[in-house]
């Protein structure tokens, strides 16, 4: 664990009153259980076997949240203990946040990821498509989940005009989704490499990796 720049992002996040989340993803028990004794609660993952695997041997106080893609045949692993999905871009995948949370009486939060970067990807709802994805969604009623924000990825580049440009668009967003979603009140956005950016234009929850953890030698 690289406690020096813990301490550091930890007192960023608190000074903008934002949740830091720590990103976890192909890291030990033991790793975790480091970082978790200098009183991190949230923690964060890519696959839902890890996580579920996790889940069942580390402490029960911890906020898990699934920031990777989620496959609809995965989401009942983590239905009954997850925090947050970070990850939702599909109407299909509600729909089966909405059966599993019924099946397991609880309300499944999430956050709508939003593709903010210029990188070609099969994940995130365009920009251009959120309101009308947002309008599709409000034709169901869904007692089991619960939209709470939005989370994206900002280009990688050393370009910082550009990432900031990527992170206000989000915020613009979440501005604009706010007057369909009255209830929303978390913006995912800011990562290793750029989440004093992120804070900076209003992200009020971050996702670190590496500069917890160190850097990651397997998966992504
Ligand atoms: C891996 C990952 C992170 C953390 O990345 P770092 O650059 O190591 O901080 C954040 N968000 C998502 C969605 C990720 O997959």
């Amino acid at each position: 664990m690289l406690e020096e720049n813990l301490k550091t992002i930890s007192a960023e996040a608190e000074k903008h009153q934002a949740v830091l989340v720590a990103v976890s993803k192909t890291k030990s028990m033991d790793e975790i259980l480091q970082v978790y004794d200098k009183g991190i609660r949230h923690f964060g993952e890519n696959y839902a076997d890890e996580l579920v695997a996790k889940h069942i041997r580390l402490p029960d106080d911890i906020f898990w949240h699934f920031i990777g893609h989620l496959q609809s045949n995965k989401a009942k692993l983590i239905a009954p203990f997850v925090y947050l999905i970070h990850s939702v871009d599909s109407i299909r995948l509600l729909n089966e946040l909405e059966k599993q949370g019924s099946k397991y009486n609880r309300v499944i939060k999430c956050l709508l990821q939003v593709h903010i970067a210029k990188e070609e990807s099969k994940f995130g709802i365009k920009p251009e498509k959120l309101m009308d994805f947002i309008h599709e969604s409000l034709k169901t009623k869904r007692r089991h989940v619960l939209i709470d924000g939005l989370m994206g990825m900002a280009t990688l580049t050393g370009d910082e005009q550009s990432i900031r440009n990527e992170f206000r668009q989000l915020k613009l967003l979440f501005e604009e989704a706010k007057k369909l979603l009255p209830q929303i009140s978390i913006l995912s956005m800011g990562m290793t490499s750029d989440y004093t950016i992120a804070l900076e234009e209003g992200s009020t929850m971050i996702r670190i990796g590496s500069a917890i953890f160190g850097e990651r030698n397997s998966g992504t």
